[in-house]
């Protein structure tokens, strides 16, 4: 596993930073040790189904401390230049899914284009419109199909609080 060197101001690990190429197996990451037990456990299992499919699904994300939220929240006004374009993007420590461990980021194209399809089928549901990586567990979708998706977060009632 590489070290974060290459971005000396960033947060480690143990804040939910994770190294290139880990996986839904890595549970000595804490970014995916610290992900809710039955997100993880869907992810396992489409992530083993996908392997076999010859799909690698790699974790580019998934639990952040409240201090790594923030840290992306800050980076994201900068980037996008307002606090109300950074919100289309990065949620608050406060309303973050990541946050609670309640949300995995997912690449590369080749793994959430087979997750765009095959998703649905373990609970897996890309939630907005804007980031086809964010995926959560939605477990009614395994019966019923994913919900609508948000076009971006600041349509997501939960980022309201
Ligand atoms: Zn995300």
């Amino acid at each position: 596993m590489s070290s974060r060197s290459e971005h000396p101001g960033a947060l480690g690990e143990a804040d939910g930073a994770v190294p290139h190429g880990t996986t839904a197996f890595d549970d000595e990451i804490p970014g995916v040790a610290n992900l809710d037990p039955a997100l993880l456990g869907a992810l396992r299992r489409a992530a083993a189904d996908a392997a076999a499919a010859g799909v690698e699904l790699v974790v580019d994300s998934g639990w952040r401390s409240p201090e790594y939220q923030d840290y992306l929240l800050h980076q994201a006004v900068s980037k996008y230049g307002s606090v109300g374009e950074a919100a289309r993007w990065v949620a608050t420590p406060r309303t973050s899914a990541h946050v609670s461990g309640d949300a995995v980021d997912i690449g590369p194209s080749s793994a959430t284009a087979w997750l765009s399809e095959h998703g649905a089928g373990y609970g897996l549901c890309q939630i907005y419109g804007n980031e086809p990586w964010h995926y959560e567990l939605r477990p009614e979708a395994i019966d019923h199909g994913c919900p609508r998706m948000y076009a971006d977060p600041t349509h997501d009632p939960r980022m309201q609080r």
